[in-house]
């Protein structure tokens, strides 16, 4: 069993019911969260996403060569043209800056399902810091924050389970 795909699925599957998501909604989370790819699929991008690593790795991260023998000069450019085109294939610039000139494009699988994870996590407390506004007047059948009719309309809209109490 792999526990992490496992986890990582339950993840969404949880975040997708506590927004009262449908069978279609928690199918399309899952979806972009790249969790329905069939094993070949996800085993061909990760040979892809290694490739891309290994050749951005061998990418010259210094300044081109500019003083020298003409032959070494001449030796120089040509292997800097052919950097050039690799590197234009990856979507990235000479010298290769790293990381942060990749931004998010070059994400692995992994670093991408942890970033939706946290990314849905943020989303889950904001959502919560809402809901916790929105509560039911003591002496009427009102939302204390807004005075709308008890359910409020932004509490229904988040979906608070307990929100017709
Ligand atoms: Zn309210």
């Amino acid at each position: 069993m792999n526990t992490k795909l496992v986890n990582s699925v339950a993840g969404v599957i949880n975040a997708a019911l506590t927004q009262n998501r449908t069978a279609a909604g928690i199918a399309m989370a899952l979806e972009s969260a790249r969790l329905l790819q069939s094993p070949e699929a996800a085993r061909r991008l990760a040979e892809l996403e290694d490739l891309e690593q290994r050749l951005l790795a061998m990418l010259p991260t210094g300044p081109r060569q500019e003083y020298g023998l003409p032959n070494d000069l001449a030796a120089s450019a040509a292997e800097w043209g052919a950097w050039q085109q690799v590197a234009e294939a990856l979507g990235a610039g000479l010298p290769y800056e790293g990381q942060t000139a990749r931004g998010l494009r070059a994400q692995t699988l992994h670093e991408h399902v942890i970033a939706r994870d946290a990314e849905i996590e943020r989303l889950k407390g904001l959502i919560e810091a809402a809901r916790a506004l929105h509560v039911k007047c003591d002496d009427s059948e009102h939302c204390e924050h807004d005075y709308e009719r008890w359910p409020c309309p932004t509490l229904t809209a988040l979906g608070d389970p307990g929100g017709a109490s």
